[in-house]
Formats: structure tokens, sequence, C-alpha cells
């Protein structure tokens, strides 16, 4: 039995983005409402098994059908549907988890800052874990994914009854886990299954076999820039043959998903093997081409992107928006844009140096603000909006690392973007694991500035768009528009003065009356 929990086997209306709400607070919020109108469960088949899975998941369920099991013999379902397969004969159920006790980057963050109790992610894994089948027939347990790593650094494995928890993908290690599992085999507790990507033959992952959320399909793994806060920094790059994409494409039309999302830490260094990161063009420009008009795919969405190679050649990105914005995903009012998550991180000079020299390469770490505001030009200018994501509290950041991140965005006023600020998060296997991570009570004033740049900047740009795409009811809407967001800061700003200092209440009221903060500024 294949599953994950119910934050992870959704496509949240269609919408990877709004994933990232998973790691908010549920607060009052009923868990079956949070269900039904945010991350609703994905299609099944009549007979209950999931019409998409996450990607992971997918990898996983590939792996024992090449290696003796058979139809029959695996399943991959929703977590509400695991009445219906878990009984006295299910030997092991497998999950896949990317945050399963809201350690990730968006819980930490946004469950300090907007309140509301424990991330979703955390809920949701608990009850998938406490699910009343697995207690009565007692299958093994065995938890993998890129989050896996919580359970033991929060020292949840024995109390969630997890009986080994798997990290990395490799797929001897996992093959023999889950066959030790089935035969009563004694499991180790912990499984370090980690790729080296160096000498790694991608020939050994086997083709997915059925369709992942979002039509998820892998271009490549790893990265290679080094940043130090990041996991995929432990990996080179290793790019899928385009003819093995290819496939997994074609699986994913047939098996009806019309969306194609492509997972790479950059889709600009698809088949680059330049040491500084220089992409290659054609290479880049035929996998979205090849992707892009293949019989059945109407939109096609691009996970990552980092930001130099857009400086370095301009008319790959011009091509690549060509090709995209006919398969465009998102819009912006009633225009359709293309986008990608992207970091920024900071604006820090000093911090770049530090703890990412490779993320700005070919150019230099005193180059990167003005590498950020030339990229974000030429993306817009070809409707390409990216989503970005900044990181406050790295260790040794002082206040005029701050005040540098602030006025990159002073300069990046004039953009469409979307930006999702985080604390910083000592990830397991990166190179800060053992720092400090931020802490809500710590951000100084200058951090909270940035923090309410970020949303107000936000708030600007796409709440129109959010309230026409998003709520229907003209009666709500006007509501919502009128006298929700407008009192907002407001209320929660005296319910944050009270609960955590006046800082907050500053935050929060002078995020919701954008006239204060102009002149703030
Ligand atoms: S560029 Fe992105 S994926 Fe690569 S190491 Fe840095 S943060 Fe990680």
């Amino acid at each position: 039995m294949l599953t994950a929990s119910a934050t992870e086997m959704s496509d949240f209306f269609n919408n990877p983005f709004m994933a990232f709400s998973a790691g908010f607070g549920l607060g009052p919020i009923p868990i079956g409402f949070a269900r039904r109108t945010l991350y609703p469960p994905v299609e099944r088949y009549p007979d209950g098994r999931a019409k998409y899975a996450p990607y992971g998941l997918r990898k996983v369920e590939a792996m024992l059908l090449e290696n003796g099991f058979t139809e029959s013999d695996v399943v991959v379902a929703h977590p509400m549907d695991l009445h219906r397969f878990i009984g006295s004969d299910t030997k092991v159920v497998g999950i896949s988890s990317m945050d399963p006790t809201g350690m990730g980057y968006v819980s930490k963050t946004y469950s300090s800052v907007i309140g509301g109790g424990e991330p979703m992610n955390a809920v949701e894994f608990q009850k998938l874990v406490k699910h009343p089948n697995i207690k009565k027939f007692k299958p093994k347990i065995i938890v993998g994914g890129f989050g896996s790593w919580q359970l033991e650094r929060k020292q949840m494995t024995d109390k969630y009854g997890v009986d080994c928890v798997l990290m990395g993908g490799r797929p001897d290690a996992i093959i023999d886990a889950f066959r030790k599992a089935v035969n009563g085999e004694t499991l180790p507790r912990l499984v370090h299954a980690d790729e080296s990507l160096a000498n790694w033959d991608y020939g050994t992952m086997p083709l997915s076999k059925h369709a992942a959320i979002h039509g998820a399909v892998e271009i490549s793994k790893g990265c290679g820039r080094n940043c130090q806060f990041c996991t995929p920094t432990m990996q080179n790059k290793v790019d899928v043959p385009l003819e093995r994409i290819m496939q997994e494409v074609a699986m994913t039309t047939r098996e009806g998903s019309d969306h194609v999302t492509l997972i790479t830490e950059d889709l600009f260094l698809y088949g680059s093997k330049s040491k500084t990161f220089v992409p290659n063009k054609e290479a880049v420009v035929n996998l979205a081409r090849s992707v892009a008009e293949y019989p059945g795919v109407k939109s096609v969405q691009v996970s990552h992107m980092s930001l130099a190679p857009v400086v370095n050649n301009p008319q790959m990105i011009k091509e690549l928006a060509e090709i995209f914005i006919q398969r465009s995903w998102y819009s912006l009012g009633k225009k359709a844009i293309i986008t990608a998550e992207t970091g920024i991180e900071t604006g820090s000079a000093r911090m770049m140096r530090k703890y990412m020299g490779g993320k700005m390469l070919p150019y230099k770490p005193e180059q990167w603000q003005e590498i950020v505001t030339s990229a974000f030009g030429i993306l817009n200018d070809n409707d390409w909006y990216p989503l970005a994501t900044l990181i406050v509290g790295l260790p040794d950041e002082k206040e005029e690392d701050v005040l540098d991140t602030l006025e990159l965005m002073d300069k990046l006023k004039g953009f469409n973007a979307f930006y999702v600020p985080l604390f910083f998060v000592p990830l397991e296997n990166c190179v800060l694991m053992n720092k400090k991570g931020a802490e809500l009570d710590s951000l100084s004033r200058a951090r909270w500035d940035f923090f309410i740049k970020c949303w107000e900047y936000n708030i600007k740009i796409w709440k129109p768009t959010f309230l026409e795409n998003r709520i229907t009811n003209p009666f709500l809407f006007r509501f919502i528009n009128n006298v929700f967001i407008p009192c907002f800061g407001g209320v929660m700003g005296l319910y944050y003065g009270w609960k955590r200092g006046e800082q907050l209440k500053q935050a929060f009221w002078t995020l919701s009356n954008p006239q204060i903060t102009e002149r703030a500024y």
C-alpha cells in the first residue's frame, strides 16, 4: 500500500503553488472544510485507486513493479480510501512525505507568523499514521520522501509507530526495505538511500508507470551550485535523457492529464555541462518545444529556475516564452503569464559570498542585486512572472545584510512577481544543518519591514486576480475586497499586539494599509 497525507494527495484545485498553504496552521477551521475547499482529494478510479499521486510515490511504485511485485500487489490510494485497502493481508504501508512534522521552510515560517497551531501538513500526516486500519492490522510502516528526516530530528519515529525511515531515493535501498517488510524480516530503523549523483546512472531509475499530480515529470536531479542552506546542493546535476522524459510525458497524457509540470532545480541548465553554469540554449529550447508540442499537452509548468542564466542568455528566455505562453497555466488578470519558482534569498553580497557563492555564476557575488533586477526585467518583458523566495535569519546575518535586502526589494518595486519571505531552517543534509534556525521572537524591526514589504507587493499585484479567480459570488467578492481585507490587518494587529507585542501589531496593521506603508518608506 502506497500513500501520502491528504495535503500531498491533492492538486489544490489544479494550482501547484497553492500547495504552499498546507504549511499554514488550520486555526479554528474544521479539517473537513479544509479538505473540501483547499486540498480536495485527487481523482480516483472506480476501484478506489488514486488516478494521480506525488511523483516520488509513483517512482517507488515503479521500482516495486519492476522488481517482482505485480499491479495486484501494489496499491496507490488517497488516505480517505485506506479502509478499502488496508486489511489483514497488507504487509507494508509506504508513505511519502515532504513535511511530516511541519519543519519545512513554509511551515516553520507561516505557522509562527500567522499562528493557527500545527501546520496542516503535520496534522494530516498524524491523521494518516493513526488511521484506524493501520492501528488494527499493524502493517509495517515505511516513511520516505523529501521530509522524512524530520521524523528522526523531532524524535517522532517511534511515537508515530514508524518502522523505517528512508532518506534518499536510491532504488536498490528502497526495494530492499520493501522486500524485507513483505518477507516479515526486521527492518532497519533508518535507511540512507542517498543518491551520489557524481557517478549515478539515471538508467537505474525506472520510468513511472502511472501519472503524477500536476503531470509531474522529472527532467533533472540535483543542482551543483552549492548553496549551503539547500539539500540539492549536496548533489551534482544529472539530466534525464530527453527520450525518457518524453516517455513519461506520453504516459501522463495517456492517463488523462493534459498538464505537464517539469520537475527540476533549474530548467535553464538542462543539458549544460558548463562548470560556470552557462546554459545550453539549444538543449533547453528543444526540451521545451518537445514537451509543449506533444499531442494532448495543453499546459506546461516549470518547477524551478535560476536567475543568472536569464541575464547570460536573454534570447533563450525569449524563445522559451514564445513556446510556453501558448501552454500557459496561470494568468494575471486576463493576461496569460509564465511562472516558475526561483531563489533571490538575499540582497546582501556578503551573505551571497559566504553561503551561496555558486548561485550567481558565471557572475560575481557583488553583482547579485544587478543580476536579480536585470533578470526580472528580462523575464517580465517576456510575460514571465517569477515566484521568488527570500530567506531571513541565515546564521551570522547582520542588520546591514537585511538593509541590503530591503534595498533590493525597493529596486524590484516596479516588477511583477510573487514574493515568499521565509525563515532560515537547517534542513537535513545541507551544509548548515547544525546551525540554529531563525525564530519569530528574534526578528528585528528591519526584518519585519522586509516581511511586510514582500506581502505589500504581493497584495498589490495579485489581489484582484486572486479575488476574480477564486471568489465567484459577487456579494462575497465585495465583502472580501471592501470589508474583510481592509479590516484584516487591524483585527490581526490587535490580536498579535496582545499575543506577541507591538512589532507584530505594527506589521499587520501596515500590511493591510498600503497607504501607510508607502509613507513609512
Ligand atoms: S541554486 Fe537553488 S537548488 Fe541550487 S543549490 Fe542553490 S538553492 Fe539549491
